[in-house]
Protein backbone atom coordinates (compact mmCIF):
# COMPACT_ATOMS: atom_id res chain seq x y z
CA UNK A 1 0.00 0.00 0.00
CA UNK A 2 1.40 3.56 -1.38
CA UNK A 3 1.46 5.74 2.00
CA UNK A 4 1.56 9.17 1.27
CA UNK A 5 4.77 11.70 2.61
CA UNK A 6 2.07 13.55 5.03
CA UNK A 7 0.89 10.47 6.32
CA UNK A 8 4.17 8.76 7.40
CA UNK A 9 5.61 12.10 8.81
CA UNK A 10 2.32 12.25 10.64
CA UNK A 11 2.80 9.41 11.96
CA UNK A 12 6.54 9.50 13.13
CA UNK A 13 5.86 12.02 14.88
CA UNK A 14 3.85 10.66 17.53
CA UNK A 15 6.21 7.83 18.01
CA UNK A 16 9.28 7.87 20.16
CA UNK A 17 12.00 5.65 20.35
CA UNK A 18 13.57 4.38 23.81
CA UNK A 19 17.36 5.74 23.78
CA UNK A 20 18.09 2.87 26.31
CA UNK A 21 16.29 -0.21 24.88
CA UNK A 22 14.85 1.18 21.46
CA UNK A 23 11.19 0.14 22.24
CA UNK A 24 8.71 2.43 20.25
CA UNK A 25 6.57 4.33 21.99
CA UNK A 26 3.86 6.62 20.84
CA UNK A 27 3.80 9.77 22.22
CA UNK A 28 1.22 11.20 24.06
CA UNK A 29 -0.20 14.31 25.66
CA UNK A 30 1.40 14.45 29.46
CA UNK A 31 -0.18 16.67 32.37
CA UNK A 32 1.94 19.75 33.30
CA UNK A 33 5.53 19.01 34.53
CA UNK A 34 5.36 15.51 34.08
CA UNK A 35 7.46 13.34 32.81
CA UNK A 36 7.19 10.09 30.18
CA UNK A 37 8.78 6.84 31.13
CA UNK A 38 9.86 3.70 28.92
CA UNK A 39 7.64 1.03 29.95
CA UNK A 40 10.01 -1.69 29.09
CA UNK A 41 13.70 0.37 30.71
CA UNK A 42 12.53 2.73 32.67
CA UNK A 43 14.63 5.59 30.46
CA UNK A 44 13.31 9.33 30.47
CA UNK A 45 11.36 9.96 27.31
CA UNK A 46 10.18 13.16 27.23
CA UNK A 47 8.99 15.94 29.62
CA UNK A 48 6.50 18.13 28.99
CA UNK A 49 7.40 21.47 29.98
CA UNK A 50 5.17 24.26 28.21
CA UNK A 51 7.93 27.23 29.19
CA UNK A 52 11.09 25.53 27.43
CA UNK A 53 11.27 28.26 25.11
CA UNK A 54 10.74 31.38 27.37
CA UNK A 55 12.85 29.68 29.92
CA UNK A 56 15.99 28.51 27.47
CA UNK A 57 15.63 31.65 25.87
CA UNK A 58 16.31 33.70 29.26
CA UNK A 59 18.67 31.40 30.07
CA UNK A 60 20.47 31.85 26.20
CA UNK A 61 20.08 36.10 26.61
CA UNK A 62 21.93 35.75 30.12
CA UNK A 63 24.50 33.04 29.07
CA UNK A 64 25.64 35.81 26.03
CA UNK A 65 25.60 38.81 28.30
CA UNK A 66 27.49 36.66 30.68
CA UNK A 67 30.25 35.64 28.04
CA UNK A 68 30.47 39.28 26.66
CA UNK A 69 31.55 40.25 29.87
CA UNK A 70 34.07 37.11 30.55
CA UNK A 71 35.72 38.28 27.11
CA UNK A 72 35.76 41.73 27.95
CA UNK A 73 36.94 42.49 31.45
CA UNK A 74 40.20 41.27 33.34
CA UNK A 75 40.34 37.29 33.93
CA UNK A 76 42.84 37.01 36.86
CA UNK A 77 45.45 39.21 37.88
CA UNK A 78 48.74 38.08 39.56
CA UNK A 79 50.54 40.23 41.92
CA UNK A 80 54.58 39.55 42.86
CA UNK A 81 56.71 41.79 44.35
CA UNK A 82 55.31 44.73 43.48
CA UNK A 83 54.55 43.83 39.70
CA UNK A 84 50.96 43.32 38.70
CA UNK A 85 50.00 41.06 35.52
CA UNK A 86 46.61 41.38 34.61
CA UNK A 87 45.07 38.55 32.18
CA UNK A 88 42.10 38.36 29.81
CA UNK A 89 40.39 34.85 28.45
CA UNK A 90 41.78 36.53 24.95
CA UNK A 91 45.78 37.62 26.36
CA UNK A 92 45.08 34.04 27.87
CA UNK A 93 45.07 31.99 24.77
CA UNK A 94 47.38 34.62 22.77
CA UNK A 95 50.38 33.88 25.74
CA UNK A 96 49.55 29.91 25.51
CA UNK A 97 50.08 30.10 21.69
CA UNK A 98 53.34 32.05 22.00
CA UNK A 99 54.84 29.22 24.13
CA UNK A 100 54.58 27.19 21.41
CA UNK A 101 51.37 25.62 22.39
CA UNK A 102 48.99 26.56 19.66
CA UNK A 103 47.28 23.16 20.19
CA UNK A 104 45.82 24.12 23.54
CA UNK A 105 45.52 27.53 22.88
CA UNK A 106 43.07 26.78 20.30
CA UNK A 107 41.13 23.89 22.31
CA UNK A 108 40.55 26.87 24.81
CA UNK A 109 39.31 28.91 22.30
CA UNK A 110 37.40 27.07 20.82
CA UNK A 111 35.46 24.93 24.10
CA UNK A 112 35.04 27.93 26.66
CA UNK A 113 34.51 30.94 24.00
CA UNK A 114 33.64 30.21 20.49
CA UNK A 115 31.55 27.25 20.64
CA UNK A 116 29.70 28.47 23.48
CA UNK A 117 28.97 31.66 21.75
CA UNK A 118 28.07 29.92 19.05
CA UNK A 119 25.45 27.73 20.90
CA UNK A 120 24.00 30.76 23.06
CA UNK A 121 23.36 33.01 19.62
CA UNK A 122 21.96 29.52 17.63
CA UNK A 123 19.74 29.19 20.34
CA UNK A 124 18.36 33.04 20.66
CA UNK A 125 18.17 32.88 16.99
CA UNK A 126 15.73 29.89 16.91
CA UNK A 127 14.10 30.43 20.07
CA UNK A 128 13.45 33.85 19.38
CA UNK A 129 11.81 33.11 15.91
CA UNK A 130 9.63 30.71 18.24
CA UNK A 131 8.20 32.86 20.17
CA UNK A 132 7.74 35.87 18.03
CA UNK A 133 5.72 34.16 15.37
CA UNK A 134 8.52 34.92 12.86
CA UNK A 135 10.12 31.56 10.07
CA UNK A 136 13.39 32.76 10.13
CA UNK A 137 15.80 31.35 7.48
CA UNK A 138 18.13 28.21 8.46
CA UNK A 139 16.10 27.73 11.89
CA UNK A 140 15.82 23.97 11.78
CA UNK A 141 19.82 23.92 10.66
CA UNK A 142 20.99 26.27 13.34
CA UNK A 143 18.91 24.33 15.87
CA UNK A 144 20.31 21.11 15.19
CA UNK A 145 24.04 22.70 15.37
CA UNK A 146 23.09 23.96 18.73
CA UNK A 147 22.32 20.38 19.86
CA UNK A 148 25.43 18.96 18.24
CA UNK A 149 27.31 21.67 19.77
CA UNK A 150 26.29 21.23 23.59
CA UNK A 151 28.58 18.10 24.22
CA UNK A 152 31.45 20.29 23.26
CA UNK A 153 30.70 23.36 25.05
CA UNK A 154 33.47 22.97 27.91
CA UNK A 155 33.58 25.52 30.54
CA UNK A 156 33.54 23.59 33.66
CA UNK A 157 37.03 21.84 32.11
CA UNK A 158 38.32 25.02 32.07
CA UNK A 159 36.97 26.25 34.94
CA UNK A 160 38.55 23.82 36.80
CA UNK A 161 41.86 23.61 35.07
CA UNK A 162 42.01 27.67 36.22
CA UNK A 163 41.53 26.82 39.54
CA UNK A 164 43.95 23.87 40.20
CA UNK A 165 46.49 26.73 38.71
CA UNK A 166 45.07 29.39 40.55
CA UNK A 167 45.74 26.85 44.12
CA UNK A 168 49.29 26.07 42.74
CA UNK A 169 50.57 29.68 41.87
CA UNK A 170 49.12 30.81 45.19
CA UNK A 171 52.68 29.96 46.82
CA UNK A 172 54.73 31.76 44.05
CA UNK A 173 52.10 35.20 43.78
CA UNK A 174 49.00 37.11 45.11
CA UNK A 175 45.98 35.90 42.98
CA UNK A 176 43.22 39.16 42.38
CA UNK A 177 40.18 37.27 40.73
CA UNK A 178 38.69 39.68 37.94
CA UNK A 179 35.08 40.36 37.11
CA UNK A 180 35.18 37.83 34.45
CA UNK A 181 35.69 35.07 35.98
CA UNK A 182 32.68 35.37 38.23
CA UNK A 183 30.86 36.48 35.12
CA UNK A 184 32.52 32.89 33.46
CA UNK A 185 31.57 30.73 36.96
CA UNK A 186 28.08 32.28 36.29
CA UNK A 187 28.04 30.84 32.52
CA UNK A 188 29.02 27.33 33.48
CA UNK A 189 25.65 27.77 35.78
CA UNK A 190 23.54 29.01 32.87
CA UNK A 191 25.27 26.69 30.47
CA UNK A 192 24.43 23.81 33.01
CA UNK A 193 20.66 25.25 33.22
CA UNK A 194 20.05 25.23 29.64
CA UNK A 195 20.91 21.54 29.76
CA UNK A 196 18.50 20.74 32.16
CA UNK A 197 16.02 22.74 31.57
CA UNK A 198 15.69 22.48 27.83
CA UNK A 199 13.28 20.14 25.79
CA UNK A 200 14.13 19.64 22.41
CA UNK A 201 11.25 17.74 21.13
CA UNK A 202 9.07 20.54 22.18
CA UNK A 203 10.94 22.78 20.37
CA UNK A 204 11.41 20.58 17.17
CA UNK A 205 7.35 20.34 17.53
CA UNK A 206 6.87 24.65 17.46
CA UNK A 207 9.46 24.60 14.48
CA UNK A 208 7.30 22.00 12.52
CA UNK A 209 4.31 24.70 12.79
CA UNK A 210 6.34 27.20 10.57
CA UNK A 211 5.77 24.65 7.33
ZN1 LIG B 1 13.58 1.53 27.10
Amino acid sequence: MMMSRRCLVAMTQTLIACHGCDLLHRVRPLPEKSKARCSRCGTLLYVHSPETVNRTLALAITGLVFLVIANLFPFLSLESQGTVLETTLITGTIILSQQSMAGPAILVLLTSMLIPGLLLGALVYVLWAIKRGYRLPAGRRLFRLALTLRPWSMTEVFLLGILVSVVKLAKMAAIIPGTALFAFLALVFVLAAINAFMDPRAIWEKMDKWS
